[in-house]
């Protein structure tokens, strides 16, 4: 704890998984001694570089970049690129020490890893976000390949950034191969792969409202976010017969109480992924809506919460409130978007609540998914995918159950996840020896 005193949202992280890993391994004499959680918590290898580029009108810029190699005991490193203003060394490394357990409960054979800059991609043209990839590219390239380090994409970083991330990498290496995940269709990327974290993250949901006999169908869903996570998750909700009546950004949120239907919906993936404009904008063009400013959308009433934005965007009021107001199931499609005091509030009221290490999953089993078919050199179609997606987090689903089960038949999920993201990994250290 003092050595990383300066990284709050990393010792957050570490923090819920201990409270729940270190009893088990107290439990488990195969692990006595081994120190094996101290050496989880330190990365491999953190990297550090100076991102320079040129904006439009000449003016150059310094970002930082980063990537943290987390954890290989079981696989290359996976886990996205984040660009936005907020990341740090701490936030890097909390999402890299979430991604090798996550990486871990996908059965597929993953380590973890997680990289980005403080870049803000917000208000810059195509030329500038190219020539930013380009330059962040131009030192990254030397630390990852298709069997060392394969990142995709988190905030920020969407299907553009990775085919400019992707062209620089191909160009310095003077090869093709899976080397980044949620690649364009025509270049090596996977069907599903953009569906895949929100569809995965209602799919999980899913797999939970039918231990109590529920489904989606004619329920109302509170999503924060509306970018790729939470745009998907809206659409699946919507798909199996939910009302999705909120959408946000991080300058408000917008209540629709008749519903975001397809249509609707259509309209919020043109304008954000499209046009890059803000979410207050659907008011204008369905004036019936609501736009509340700087608000977070967790006091609607609603019967299933999905958080799809950012970490500690729910916290423990926003829990209460939530409960007050009848919500039975949280998933979560972000990473750690909940706060300690929000995960615990629902851990003790027994709701169905989903760590995003299990329930947001399924983005990163689909690039696993992508990295088999571009080793393959094969395509697998959309149901194809959706299929094995599907089974996936039916599998995740089924660990943490295995692992969550307590004494009175409820299921706590973070427990379950935590530890059973943890054997994998841990007993690929032991047997691999102190490397
Ligand atoms: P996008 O960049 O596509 O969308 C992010 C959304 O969250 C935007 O609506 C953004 O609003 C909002 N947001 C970002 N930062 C904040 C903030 N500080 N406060 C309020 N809102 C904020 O990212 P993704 O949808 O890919 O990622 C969303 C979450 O899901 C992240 O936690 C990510 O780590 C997680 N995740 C993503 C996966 C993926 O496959 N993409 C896989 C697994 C997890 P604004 O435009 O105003 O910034």
């Amino acid at each position: 704890r003092a050595r990383n005193a300066h990284e709050p949202e990393f010792l957050q992280a570490v923090q819920e998984v201990a409270e729940t890993v270190i009893p088990y391994i107290a439990s488990q004499e195969i692990y006595n001694g081994k120190n094996i959680l101290l050496r989880m918590v330190e990365p491999e290898r953190a990297i550090q570089f100076r991102v320079p580029w040129v904006d439009d009108k000449g003016e150059i810029h310094v970002n930082r970049g980063y990537r943290i190699q987390m954890n290989s005991a079981i696989g290359p490193y996976k886990g996205g690129l984040r660009f936005h203003p907020t990341v740090t060394m701490s936030v890097l490394k909390f999402l890299a020490f979430e991604q090798v357990f996550k990486n871990s409960l996908t059965t597929l054979p993953m380590g973890g890893g997680k990289g980005g800059s403080d870049f803000d991609p917000k208000g810059k043209s195509d030329d500038e976000i190219m020539r930013f990839c380009h330059s962040f590219m131009s030192e990254l390239f030397r630390h990852i390949g298709p069997n060392t380090d394969v990142p995709a994409g988190d905030i920020g970083v969407g299907g553009r950034e990775i085919g400019f991330l992707f062209g620089m990498y191909r160009k310095m290496r003077n090869e093709f191969t899976g080397v980044l995940t949620g690649k364009g269709l025509s270049w090596g990327g996977s069907k599903i792969r953009p569906e895949a974290t929100g569809y995965g993250t209602v799919y999980f949901a899913q797999n939970m409202l039918d231990t109590k006999g529920e489904s989606f169908d004619g329920k109302t869903v509170v999503i924060s976010g509306s970018g790729n996570v939470a745009q998907y998750a809206a659409e699946k909700a919507t798909q199996l017969g939910a009302k999705v009546v909120t959408l946000s950004d991080s300058s408000g949120f917008i209540y629709d109480k008749d519903g975001i239907d397809a249509d609707k919906l259509a309209f919020v993936m043109e304008l954000k992924n499209v046009k890059r404009g803000r979410i207050h904008e659907y008011c204008d063009k369905y004036p019936s809506a609501e736009f509340h400013k700087g608000k977070t959308p967790w006091g609607i009433k609603c019967d299933i919460a999905l958080p799809c934005a950012t970490q500690n965007e729910l916290n423990g009021d926003d829990a209460k409130t939530l409960m007050d107001n009848g919500c039975m199931c949280v998933s979560e499609g972000a990473n750690m978007p909940s706060t300690p005091e929000a995960m615990h509030a629902f851990q003790k009221a027994k709701i169905l609540f989903a760590p995003g290490k299990a329930s947001n999953a399924g983005g990163v089993a689909t690039s696993g998914l992508e990295m088999t078919q571009n080793s393959l050199r094969f395509n697998w179609t959309r149901a194809e995918v959706d299929e094995k997606l599907t089974q996936i987090m039916a599998d995740i689903h089924a660990s943490c159950v295995e692992y969550g089960t307590e004494d009175d038949g409820s299921v706590d999920y973070v427990k379950g996840a935590n530890i059973a993201g943890f054997v994998k990994v841990a007993d690929a250290m032991l047997a691999q020896g102190v490397v």
